[in-house]
């Protein structure tokens, strides 16, 4: 059976408020599912009210508790108007996951400005945007965990994904930045690096690829949403008390 299908509930992150970007599909859906699972009210933020109705319902159907705020990530007005909106009703913001994130895929010679700029825009400054809306939230509380979804691409480079990689190692580089800077306030600030994980962005990938992935990762397979989401329930949770600025890497051994 699946971690994520199993019926308990602990309730370490009870009384906590977390934000998920990127919440409507894939990683950030699960993320969502496993901290409301273990206590902690989850604001689930995404682009397309239809796919956040959709998690949200399923979520809310378990007995969890979510609300929606749908937000383009790469507008910093539109961010700011939601973390009000999330304070407003909420009151606070313990725990940030900045999980919203695309790719538009080409080799260097034939990238447009557009399809270079747009994944800089949502994967990178929508990182910054939450960060910097959040962090005066948590400033004021004295306390918060900042959690950016990065990934393996952005520390060891990718062919056909210059923009991806580009944005991806921006966010190292802010996650390592921001936890120097917010470390006296309590606030920890962690990124994760996920390998391949099966998701509608990998499922785009043909099927051939697919099966090469796998050979060259020392697992053997590629993760689970799930392998993502318990790092994060990790990173948010007391037990992580003394980490931050950190790099998880959740890729089966690919990168080490
Ligand atoms: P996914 O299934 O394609 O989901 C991406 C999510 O981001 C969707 O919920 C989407 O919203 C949201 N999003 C995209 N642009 C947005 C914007 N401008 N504003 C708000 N939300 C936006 O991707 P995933 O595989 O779950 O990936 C989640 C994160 O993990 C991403 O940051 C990705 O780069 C990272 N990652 C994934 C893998 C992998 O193998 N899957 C590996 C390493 C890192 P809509 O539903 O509205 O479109």
């Amino acid at each position: 059976m699946s971690l994520a299908k199993q019926t308990f509930v602990s309730a370490f992150l009870e009384g906590k408020t977390a934000v998920v970007t990127g919440a409507g599909r894939g990683i950030g859906k699960m993320i969502s599912e496993i901290l409301a699972r273990n206590g902690a009210f989850v604001s689930m933020v995404g682009r397309s009210s239809k796919n956040l109705n959709e998690a949200s319902e399923s979520l809310k159907m378990k007995g969890l508790k979510v609300e929606t705020i749908q937000c383009d990530v790469s507008d910093s007005s539109q961010v700011d108007a939601a973390v009000a909106q999330i304070l407003e009703k909420q009151g606070s913001i313990h725990i940030l996951v900045n999980g919203a994130g695309i790719t538009k895929d080409g080799l260097i010679l034939r990238m447009k400005d557009e399809d270079f700029s747009e994944v800089l825009r949502v994967n990178l400054f929508g990182t910054f945007y939450f960060s910097r809306a959040a962090a005066k939230v948590m400033v004021k509380q004295k306390e918060g965990k900042i959690i950016n979804i990065a990934s393996i691409v952005g520390v060891t480079g990718n062919p056909g994904q210059a923009n991806y990689a580009a944005s991806k190692a921006g966010i190292i580089g802010l996650t390592k930045t921001l936890a120097k800077e917010l470390a006296s306030r309590n606030i920890t600030v962690n990124a994760l690096a996920p390998g391949y994980i099966v998701t509608d962005m990998t499922e785009k990938l043909p099927e051939k690829t697919r099966t090469e992935l796998a050979e060259r990762i020392p697992m053997g397979t590629l993760g689970s949403t799930e392998d993502v989401a318990y790092a994060v329930l990790f990173l948010a949770s007391p037990y992580a008390r003394y980490i931050t600025g950190q790099v998880l890497h959740i890729d089966g051994g690919m990168v080490m």
